[in-house]
């Protein structure tokens, strides 16, 4: 049965409580009117008993009277003798309870009544009980409410000479019936009195041992249910520390109170667990971009109404991915561990309360910061983060060399809302990326500008080759021995159509990170062949182009295929063609870049590294790349004159390239005088303004026709 309330466990049992107790009180109810029903009915088997004593007794003394009184009275009613029928009525008048004697004869007419003259003297008996009297063949008794009517016939002989009849009382005999059913009346009543004494006893223990029973279920069982009731809500609510259950008891209720207190803390420990996972990041076992938010957006809450300050400083780490992509994964994770307690131990030292450190995913990690002028203490914070993690790293007996770049934004200053920072710290991240990485950036409203103009940059870029907006130059490339024509490097040209001419060290960047350089790269590469294929210098010796190659492009594999397509597409030979990797490219996954361009150098091409010196490989990497070239970058050239360290380490390196039979071009010759110093040294070839500029295809042409 569903009731449409609560009723609760102790309301179960009180309702059964009373409707047992209401059970017991009817059936002691029932008892008791069974009990006075039979009392009533003792009583009237009594009473009825004594009525019927009573009447025997009184009908035997009438039948006693009336018969003695007719034999006596036959002799004097035969003769008639008045005198003597009158003395014998008297006698029996006399006699206690007799209301009347009739003497008659056989037809019925009185003769004598014991009265003095006889006022009824032959006059018939007209009472109702006078027929059956007159009839009586023996002694024969009538009854009425009052009256006991006893007659006997006389005989003399066979003849019936008439009869007597006494009438008795009964009023003696009913006083006596009442005298005597009185006490036993109250003896009855006595004893149904003490009956009902004990019926009540009985349910008042009864009663009580409900009570008792009722109170041992309460504390006994429904306590405790009710208890676990209170606590099973806490767990569904989460509130784990608010369930505190105990029992000693050694019965089921103990049991279960123990294995639930058992189970309560066991999802308590598996709640936490769950929590911790939810909201840690398990390499690094910092807080995850998940907590941090939480955290974050309530730091802000408490900061708004107290009106402090906070600065969110994103570091990323530089180059990253070539760590994972040369060591493998598992090494990856072990540098992201080791750098993040770095962290730790840096925020910790400078960091004052409230300081959380998350990381968000990849090589992101963020730090919430709090101090004093905060401003100056966050760029503090943030040059001591680029410091720690630029010590080396020891990986497995090697030496790594990280770096990372940080962008702080400032709350209040730059916004409000924890999205808004984030974005921010994200902003200025970027660009100190843009401006060399290594370094860290404060966000600021012109960055907001600067990410637009780039995200439009991108928009217009794509698609850019297809509208004949980029375009190829070729700066020409000269034997410094005899300032002959060699070759051109291919530069790519941006005509846009707003802008004017965008310069690849904008653009290039922006389709690097885009990811577009991969169909730029394909385009330039098969331009390039197709200009190259017209360079016919009139000595025979045939021209080269050099292109250069994104690190980008070399990481997605299918360099070789694209060149070997390209070369069969315009017929110039392979060692016609160069390419030109940085130094970083091929530094970033050695082993991996060895192998493309050994695979690249077995075709013919040939395989120039350029900007060389401004890296940090070393002299000695030369060594373990296999390359045709180096291109000593602009600005060793720039100052070879003015600088000796400049012109020594130009020397050095021209002589090492040497000694491995590698070719060398010097870059960005300006002036005579360099030109003079670098053929002295033996640098094989060069170019640069003094030389000639960048120009068109078939400028190049032109100038080998001259
Ligand atoms: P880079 O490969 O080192 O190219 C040489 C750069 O030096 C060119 O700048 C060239 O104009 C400039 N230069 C040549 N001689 C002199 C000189 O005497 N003085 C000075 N101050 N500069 C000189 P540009 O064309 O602006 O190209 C810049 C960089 O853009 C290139 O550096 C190259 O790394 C990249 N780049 C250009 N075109 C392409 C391309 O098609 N693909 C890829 N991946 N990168 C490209
Ligand atoms: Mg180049
Ligand atoms: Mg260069």
């Amino acid at each position: 049965m569903k009731l449409p309330f609560r009723v609760g466990l102790r309301g179960e049992l009180l309702l059964l409580m009373a409707g047992v107790l209401v059970v017991v009180v009817a059936l002691f109810t029932a008892l008791w009117w069974h009990e006075k029903r039979s009392n009533a009915d003792a009583r009237e088997l009594s009473a009825g008993a004594m009525r019927e004593m009573a009447r025997e007794g009184l009908l035997s003394r009438g039948q006693t009277l009336s018969s003695q009184l007719a034999d006596a009275a036959t002799n004097p009613l035969y003769y008639l003798d008045l005198a003597k029928l009158g003395e014998l009525a008297r006698a029996t008048l006399r006699q206690p309870d007799v209301v009347y004697v009739i003497i008659h004869d056989a037809n019925g007419q009185v003769v004598h009544d014991g009265s003095g003259d006889i006022p009824a003297f032959g006059q018939p008996m007209s009472d109702p009980m006078a027929y059956e009297a007159l009839n009586a063949q023996n002694v024969h008794g009538q009854w009425s409410d009052k009256l006991l009517d006893v007659a006997s016939p006389i005989r003399i002989g066979d003849e019936r000479i008439g009869g007597v009849r006494v009438g008795l009382s009964r009023e003696n005999a009913n006083r006596r019936e009442i005298e005597m059913l009185g006490p036993l009346g109250e003896r009855l009543q006595a004893a149904s009195n003490e009956h009902l004494g004990w019926l009540l006893a009985l349910l008042a223990a009864l009663v009580g041992i409900a009570i008792v029973a009722m109170v041992l279920l309460q504390r006994r069982i429904v306590q405790p249910i009710s208890e676990l009731a209170v606590a099973t809500a806490r767990v569904e609510q989460g509130r784990y520390a608010d369930v505190r259950l105990h029992s000693d008891r050694q019965d089921e209720i103990g049991e279960l109170v123990r294995a639930f207190s058992r189970m309560s803390d066991s999802v308590a420990r598996h709640d936490r667990d769950i929590r911790r996972m939810a909201y840690t990041d398990s390499l690094t076992g910092l807080s995850n971009r998940l907590a941090f938010r939480e955290a974050l957006d309530e730091r802000l809450l408490t900061l708004q109404a107290s009106s402090g300050e906070l600065a969110l400083l994103f570091v990323d780490l530089d180059d990253f991915k070539r760590v994972n992509d040369t060591l493998g994964h598992e090494a990856g994770d072990e540098v992201l561990g080791q750098l993040s307690m770095r962290i730790r131990m840096a925020v910790e030292r400078l960091g004052g309360l409230g300081t959380e450190i998350a990381r968000f995913g990849g090589d992101e990690f963020i730090v919430l910061f709090m101090a004093e002028d905060i401003r100056t203490s966050s760029g503090r914070l943030a040059e001591s983060l680029i410091e720690e993690i630029q010590r080396p790293l020891v990986l497995r007996g090697r030496q790594v060399f990280l770096g990372a770049s940080v962008g702080i934004t400032l709350f209040p200053f730059d916004a409000a809302s924890a999205g808004q920072l984030l974005k921010n710290a994200d902003i200025a991240m970027y660009q100190a990326k843009v401006a060399g990485k290594g370094c860290y950036r404060f966000y600021s409203k012109a960055m907001d500008q600067a990410v637009e103009r780039r995200v439009q940059l991108e928009e217009e870029l794509r698609g850019a080759w297809d509208r004949g907006e980029l375009s190829l130059h070729y700066q020409p490339i000269y034997r410094l021995a005899d300032r002959r024509l060699m070759g051109a490097e291919a530069l790519c040209r941006w005509q846009h159509p707003r802008l004017g001419v965008v310069p690849p060290s904008v653009f290039i960047e922006v389709a690097e990170q885009s990811g577009l350089i991969e169909s730029l790269g394909r385009h330039v590469l098969v331009q390039a062949c197709k200009d190259a294929a017209t360079w016919t210098p009139p000595g025979g010796e045939r021209p080269f182009v050099s292109v250069n190659i994104s690190p980008r492009q070399l990481r997605t594999g299918d360099l070789p295929d694209v060149v070997a397509s390209a070369l069969a597409a315009t017929g110039v030979l392979p060692q016609q063609l160069h390419l030109e990797l940085t130094e970083t490219a091929v530094l970033g996954d050695e082993v991996q870049a060895s192998a493309l361009l050994s695979r690249l150098r077995a075709t013919g091409v040939k395989v120039w590294l350029d900007d060389f010196g401004t890296g940090f490989s070393g002299l000695s990497h030369l060594r373990r790349v296999p390359v045709d070239g180096v291109k000593i970058d602009r600005s060793f050239v720039a100052d070879v004159l003015r600088d000796p360290d400049d012109l020594a380490l130009t020397s050095a390196i021209i002589a090492m390239a040497h000694s491995l039979g590698i070719t060398v071009v010097a870059e960005g010759i300006e002036a005579e005088g360099q030109y003079a110093v670098l053929r002295e040294r033996g640098c094989d070839q060069g170019q640069g303004f003094w030389l000639g500029r960048p120009m068109v295809a078939a400028d190049i042409q032109r100038n080998f026709s001259e």
